[in-house]
């Protein structure tokens, strides 16, 4: 069984390769389909943009498509980003852009204040493009300054309180383990493991 994970986001890719890569399945990436569509994420919901964006790589490679979609709820900005978070800064905004209008934006909030939760949605489509979602979530503190050297995106400023370190102070595969990527992707494992499953039946019984 081939997937195609449906994200240009090498950052991304890096996570659900690590993360899958013991399935036994052959790992596509966008960059093989240099025709495919590019998606646009104009959804209200990660839900609608994960979907989206699985179901047209889904339709338009005929391969199963994962995708996600995250987005940072910040408690004292009454839940922003959310699903903007990629576009907090301006439409071209960089990992360093948002990170640092977000230690603005909550400049002299208390720590006890400056919590969040990141929410990550993952869609796996089908060929025929019907889509499963599952989810997962990830609450911590965002800090007052940046720290760590791995990870991308809000990383450096989102801390893990049970491990007093930011997302970016943990190596990938410690990220994985605990992260709300990591999370959403153990579910989607069980999905894909059903779908291989279905598959080899199908094909045993030609
Ligand atoms: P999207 O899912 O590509 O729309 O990502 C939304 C925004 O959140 C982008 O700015 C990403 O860099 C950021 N982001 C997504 N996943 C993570 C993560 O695991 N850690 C930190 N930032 C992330």
């Amino acid at each position: 069984m081939e997937l195609v994970l449906a994200t240009g986001n090498w950052d991304k890719q890096r996570e659900m390769k690590a993360f899958l890569q013991d399935l036994g399945l052959t790992i596509r990436t966008l960059d093989e389909f240099p025709a495919a569509p590019v998606v646009i994420e104009d959804g209200e919901t990660c839900r609608s943009n994960a979907g989206k964006k699985a179901g047209e790589i889904a339709r338009f490679t005929g391969l199963f498509a994962l995708a996600d979609d995250t987005g940072l709820e910040v408690d004292a900005l009454g839940g922003r980003p959310g699903v903007f978070a990629a576009r907090y800064a301006g439409l071209h905004a960089t990992y360093e852009d948002n990170c640092q209008k977000l230690l603005e934006e909550l400049m002299g909030v208390p720590m006890d204040q400056r919590g969040a939760r990141f929410l990550t949605v993952v869609a796996i489509a089908d060929p025929d493009t019907s889509v499963e979602f599952v989810e997962g979530a990830l609450r911590g503190r965002i800090a007052d300054r940046g720290s760590g050297m791995h990870g991308f995106g809000y990383d450096p400023v989102f801390i893990v309180p049970e491990l007093g370190k930011t997302l970016a102070e943990l190596t990938l595969d410690q990220k994985n383990q605990i992260s709300h990527r990591g999370r959403a992707l153990a579910k989607a494992k069980d999905v894909l493991k059903r779908k291989l499953e279905e598959t080899s039946g199908r094909s045993a019984a030609r």
